[in-house]
């Protein structure tokens, strides 16, 4: 294999991947079913169908079909903006004189700024297929909000988006984007809902959080006509729209034959990391592929390194199914110090399941060092990373500069999913050194456990 590989792999429009991947259909031991908060017993579809729309909850349900087609209607809109670039990092392997070879994903080229756009395309196409008018959603970085606000400008819908208010009042230009695309956006907790006027009367100082605007989301969705509510990760269908992510990234790599021996992405939720090594996992599990692969979160909010596997609310107000997840508890609220994203209480049921059975390796950064790795990205890729998307930089720098001391010549890939130019003000305080770092103590991660439901599952 000789060919010389570009700096950037571009595949062309034709070669854009036509099927999502569902990696639950290649895993012999399934996630735990999804379970009713009232009944304690596995979701319907007509239960979900009440919050979300109809075919996300199909394939939100699904574990046996292993590539669902991507409708024409959403491939068109995926066109947008992808294929999104397969970059050799040459600039940042030559500075910091590794042996490996460093690749990453490219998310960040449409407006939104990341990867989230994939999901929101797709579930926005659902909802005007199924016949609805608007959409409620929350937001915490921004960014799910952004790309919602695009999606929706697309397909001529409504959208209400619950801010964060920490977030609102700390990047009031992703809420200005978001209102130039047509979206409503209310910082959370709000007096609009029943749920942000009992948060507020608890703590009327309170910053928010997104299980609280999950909350009034859901509460607004339900109560308008032709509405339902959309979310941005967490769930299995968010993260098979994301596969569309590895598709392309394994479609890419095999055309120069390159196998990656390390796949690392950072977690929120954990769709970007899901999408991304969806079709390389796939081989894992099938025992075709010894690579390794690596969740990268933040210490501020540690749910895989530090959490609970167990049974928990998506939301604070506690009205979402169950999911059996790594969680921290959805009364967890990370400290406002933290700067950049990846906030979110607990993790994808899937993800939670391979890092259980041992498929996926975790670890937790501190964000000045993130930001560290963040800048010496910049500095010769070129390209402005957001600060979530650092956490898989850290990562990736690390595993590389460890090629270099045992001399091995490794493939590392990971996912850039975004750019940072609305994180401005946290560059500023990484800039001006006023940035601090915030690790809950073992006695604020048991405040959060406290608010994991006290069931006969988590017995
Ligand atoms: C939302 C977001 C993430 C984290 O979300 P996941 O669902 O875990 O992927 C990571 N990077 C960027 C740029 C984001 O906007």
């Amino acid at each position: 294999m000789s060919k010389k590989i570009p700096t950037r792999i571009y595949l062309a429009e034709d070669e854009m991947p036509k099927f999502w991947y569902n990696l639950r259909a290649d895993m012999k031991e399934k996630p735990a079913p999804i379970l009713h908060p009232g009944t304690l017993q596995p979701v319907t579809s007509a239960d979900m169908e009440q919050i979300f729309c109809k075919e996300p909850v199909k394939q939100e349900l699904d574990e046996t079909t292993q590539l669902i087609p991507i409708p024409d209607g959403i491939r068109n809109f995926y066109l947008a903006y992808r294929p999104s670039p397969l970059i050799r990092a040459y600039y940042l392997e030559k500075d910091l004189e590794t042996p490996a070879e460093i690749y990453y994903k490219f998310e960040g080229t449409n407006t939104s700024g990341s990867h989230k756009l994939n999901s929101a395309g797709a579930q926005a196409y659902y909802a005007k297929e199924e016949g609805l008018t608007s959409l409620t959603t929350e937001t915490g970085a921004g960014q799910w909000g952004s790309a919602m606000a695009m999606a929706c400008a697309f397909y001529n819908l409504k959208l209400t988006v619950y801010m964060v208010k920490i977030s609102s009042e700390q990047k009031p230009y992703r809420k200005a984007l978001m209102e130039a695309y047509g979206a409503s956006v209310i910082p959370s907790p709000s007096n609009t809902t029943e749920s942000g006027k009992k948060i507020l009367e608890n703590d009327p100082n309170t910053g928010g959080s997104l299980g609280c605007a999950i909350s009034e989301a859901i509460e607004t969705a339900v109560k308008s006509e032709k509405c339902r509510y959309v979310l941005g990760s967490v769930l299995n269908h968010v993260l098979l729209h994301q596969s569309i992510i590895g598709q392309e990234t394994k479609t890419a790599m095999d055309m120069y034959g390159i196998k990656p021996d390390i796949i690392i992405g950072c977690a929120g939720g954990g769709s970007n990391l899901g999408g991304l090594i969806a079709p390389f996992m796939g081989e894992k599990l099938a025992g075709k592929s010894n690579a390794r692969f690596i969740a990268v979160e933040p210490a501020s909010c540690p749910s895989f390194t530090r959490g609970r596997y167990a049974y928990d609310f998506g939301d604070t107000a506690k009205t979402t199914p169950l999911i059996k997840m790594q969680t921290l508890g959805s009364g967890f609220i990370p400290s406002s110090n933290h700067a950049g994203g990846l906030r979110y209480h607990g993790m994808n049921s899937v993800l939670s399941k391979l890092y259980r059975d041992g498929f996926l390796e975790a670890r937790s950064e501190i964000q000045t060092n993130v930001f560290d790795a963040a800048v010496r990205f910049m500095k010769v890729e070129g390209i402005l990373p957001a600060p979530e998307s650092s956490h898989a930089i850290k990562a990736a720098i690390d595993e590389a500069v460890e090629c270099k001391k045992t001399g091995e010549k490794k493939i590392i890939l990971f996912g850039l999913t975004g750019t940072g130019y609305f994180d401005m003000t946290a560059y500023m305080s990484y800039n001006a050194k006023t940035m601090s770092d915030s690790v809950p103590s073992d006695a604020d991660l048991e405040r959060g456990f406290a608010s994991i439901p006290d069931i006969p599952q988590n017995k």
